[in-house]
């Protein structure tokens, strides 16, 4: 998608600060950290929202869960625990149509969320 900015950095034209990276996914600490670690997992293939999931998606979106896993144990916030989160269209707050799953961690989170 030409003018979407995650698709710019999954095809290197925009260089975020990257903690994880593969042919499919990609993962950098958020712009804007709503806690002391805060980073987006991504999937290269532009998917607008959560909304346009087909079922030939499942592994894609497995492998997002796969990565964030593995960055939250990179940035020592496993065993403390994280919140992964992914707002779908405006009432959830969503701000960027290219699905990415927010991974949150670093300070106790509050429930329900805002
Ligand atoms: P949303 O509101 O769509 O759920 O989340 C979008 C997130 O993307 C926000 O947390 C925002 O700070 C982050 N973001 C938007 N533009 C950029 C950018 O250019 N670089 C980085 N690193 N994060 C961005
Ligand atoms: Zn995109």
């Amino acid at each position: 998608m030409a003018n979407c900015i995650f698709c710019k950095m999954a095809q290197g034209e925009i260089k975020p600060d990257v903690v994880y990276e593969d042919d499919e996914v990609l993962a950098f600490r958020d712009m804007n950290p709503q806690a002391p670690t805060h980073f987006l997992v991504i999937p290269r293939q532009h998917i607008p929202t959560t909304n346009d999931l087909e079922a030939g998606d499942a592994e894609l979106v497995g492998k997002l869960y796969l990565a964030a896993r593995q960055v939250a144990a990179d940035e020592g916030i496993a065993e403390r625990g994280y919140r992964m989160v992914m707002n779908c269209n405006p009432e959830a707050g969503q701000s960027v149509y290219h699905i990415h799953l927010h991974v949150l961690g670093g300070r106790p989170m509050k429930w329900p969320p805002g």
